[in-house]
């Protein structure tokens, strides 16, 4: 064994020799899978910590504060990224017009347990023994 190990980056798998001085390194020191390894820490930090989400929440708050009016540039700079934005966002708006629509055509739920009479069916052509009417008790 040389000591080398697959970095776990995705889109990488190269073959590294980790830092001795690094505890259990899974990323090569490529900027890329160095940027990975961060962005899954801060997703597993933000998901386990809520001081540390609200902390996070609060400087992008200030930073907004700081630069306004950088969005509508971005947005300005970047019309590729409005045009997805607004496709995408069409997407869910019809999507949440569907399931508002599947709700209302949803039958109302049986008020309490009901009781019914079951009446054996007599036919000729079909003797089948499980066939009953149900005849609601009122
Ligand atoms: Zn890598």
């Amino acid at each position: 064994m040389d000591g080398k190990i697959q970095c776990a980056a995705l889109n990488c798998g190269r073959i590294f020799a980790p830092n001795p001085r690094v505890k259990n390194q899974r990323y090569c020191s490529a900027k890329d899978c160095q940027r990975a390894r961060k962005r899954k820490w801060q997703k597993e930090k933000l998901a386990a910590d809520p001081e540390y989400k609200a902390n996070q929440r609060d400087c992008q708050r200030e930073w907004h504060l700081r630069h306004p009016g950088y969005y509508k540039k971005y947005r300005q700079d970047h019309p590729s990224c409005r045009e997805r934005n607004t496709l995408l966002q069409g997407y869910r708006n019809a999507k949440s017009r569907l399931i508002a629509k599947m709700d209302e055509f949803k039958p109302a739920p049986p008020k309490g347990p009901r009781a019914f009479y079951l009446l054996p069916l007599v036919a000729k052509m079909d003797a089948s023994p499980q066939k009953v009417l149900l005849i609601p008790i009122s």
